[in-house]
C-alpha cells in the first residue's frame, strides 16, 4: 500500500495524498464541540492534520478563540479543492464533541463554500453565526455572508456543551479562570486504565495517581481532548461552584 508522508504548507501540515488529488470530499457529522461550539466543515477538515500533532495546537493556542482562528487558517491551505457536506440528518447536542446526546435534525447540506455551509447549516438549527469559533474567525478574516439567505434564528434546537452555555470575553475569562471553569474529572469505577487521556493531554496536567489518571484542575485548559479520546465514558465534567451559580443546567 502506498504511504503518503505529511507536507508542510504556510507551517501547516497535512498527509501528502491531500496534494495527490483534484477534490477533496469532505463530510462533516454536526455536532456540538465542548470547545468550538460546533463541529461543521472547516473544523472537519483539521482531520487531515496528520497522528498526534493536533495536540500541540491545543498546547500554543489554549484560549478557544485561538484555536478556532488555528484551525480556520488551517482550512485555508486546503479549502479551495474540497467540496462540503454536512450531515445532520442525525446530529449530537450537548456535551460534544464525544459525549453528548443523538438528536435527529434531518438536515443535509452542501456546498464548495465550507464558510457560508457553516454558517447556514448554524442558522438553521438556531445559533449565532459566531457560535462556531471557526466561523468566527472566518467572519473576522472578512469573510462576507450578506449573500446567505437562511435567515438568522434566535432560538438553539441543540443543548449547547456546558462550557459554552455561558460567554465570557476572553480577557475576562482569563481573570475569572479559577473561579469560574468546567473541568474533567476521571471516573475510577468505568476508566478501564488505558491512558489515552493522558497521552492525548497537550499541558501534562494528567498523571497516575494510585493505578489511575488523575487530573491537575490547575494545569488543565480545558481543552476537552481527554473527554473526547476516552472511549469509556470515564471522564465526567465539573463545574465549579461560580460557574453552577451562573449556569443553569
Ligand atoms: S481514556 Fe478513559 S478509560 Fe482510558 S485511562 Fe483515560 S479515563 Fe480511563
Ligand atoms: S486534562 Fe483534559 S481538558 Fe485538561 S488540558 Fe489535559 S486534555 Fe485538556
Amino acid at each position: 500500500m502506498e504511504s503518503f508522508e505529511p507536507v508542510q504548507k504556510d507551517g501547516f501540515l497535512y498527509s501528502s495524498l491531500a496534494d495527490e488529488v483534484d477534490i477533496i470530499l469532505n463530510l462533516a457529522k454536526l455536532k456540538t464541540h465542548s470547545l468550538t461550539g460546533l463541529t461543521l466543515a472547516v473544523k472537519n477538515l483539521f482531520g487531515l492534520v496528520p497522528g498526534t500533532s493536533k495536540v500541540s495546537y491545543h498546547r500554543d493556542y489554549p484560549v478557544d478563540t485561538q484555536l478556532g482562528e488555528q484551525i480556520y487558517k488551517y482550512f485555508s491551505v486546503l479549502g479551495h479543492k474540497t467540496m462540503n457536506i454536512i450531515d445532520g440528518i442525525l446530529a449530537l447536542e450537548g456535551d460534544g464533541p464525544s459525549k453528548g446526546t443523538p438528536i435527529e435534525l434531518g438536515i443535509v447540506a452542501a456546498s464548495s463554500d465550507a464558510v457560508g455551509l457553516d454558517i447556514a447549516v448554524t442558522r438553521m438549527v438556531g445559533l449565532k453565526d459566531t457560535f462556531c469559533l471557526t466561523s468566527k474567525a472566518a467572519l473576522d478574516s472578512g469573510y462576507d455572508a450578506s449573500h446567505l439567505e437562511v435567515p438568522e434564528a434566535n432560538i438553539s434546537l441543540l443543548k449547547l456543551p456546558m462550557s459554552k452555555k455561558m460567554h465570557l470575553p476572553a480577557f475576562i475569562k482569563k481573570i475569572a479562570a479559577q473561579q469560574i471553569y468546567v473541568k474533567p474529572r476521571i471516573l475510577n469505577e468505568t476508566c478501564i486504565k488505558c491512558m489515552l487521556c493522558m497521552k492525548s493531554c497537550p499541558v501534562d496536567a494528567i498523571s497516575i495517581v494510585n493505578d489511575y489518571p488523575f487530573v491537575d484542575k490547575k494545569k488543565c485548559i480545558e481543552c476537552f481532548c481527554c473527554h473526547e479520546v476516552c472511549e469509556s465514558d470515564a471522564i465526567g465534567l465539573d463545574r465549579s461552584w461560580l460557574h453552577k451559580v451562573m449556569v443553569k443546567k
